[in-house]
């Protein structure tokens, strides 16, 4: 896997973490929708992108300092580091 050129968390990515189930769990909780999903790299949640509505996964990101995530879209293979925008597909 060569994550050259991310910044030093995503190149802290030893193995990606891919999501345990195809929902956004914030949004589970409070029944709301999502239209793109990312899965954190520090504790393997699954939240909803920045075009939905609740914007889970960066929010997740800012307040639990977990910087990078995933996406967990099929056939979309890159990570992304919110605090350093840095982004690098794999
Ligand atoms: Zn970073
Ligand atoms: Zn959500
Ligand atoms: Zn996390």
């Amino acid at each position: 896997m060569s994550l050259e050129g991310g910044c030093t968390h995503v190149r802290g990515v030893v193995k990606v973490r891919h999501a345990a189930r195809r929902e956004c769990e914030d949004c589970v909780k409070m029944g709301g929708a999502w239209l793109h999903l990312r899965t954190c790299q520090t504790c393997g949640g699954t939240r909803c992108c920045d075009s939905s509505p609740n914007k889970h996964a960066s929010r997740h990101a800012k307040g639990s300092a977990h910087p990078v995530i995933c996406s967990a879209e099929p056939g979309e293979h890159w990570l992304y580091c919110y605090p350093d925008d840095s982004l690098v597909e794999y």
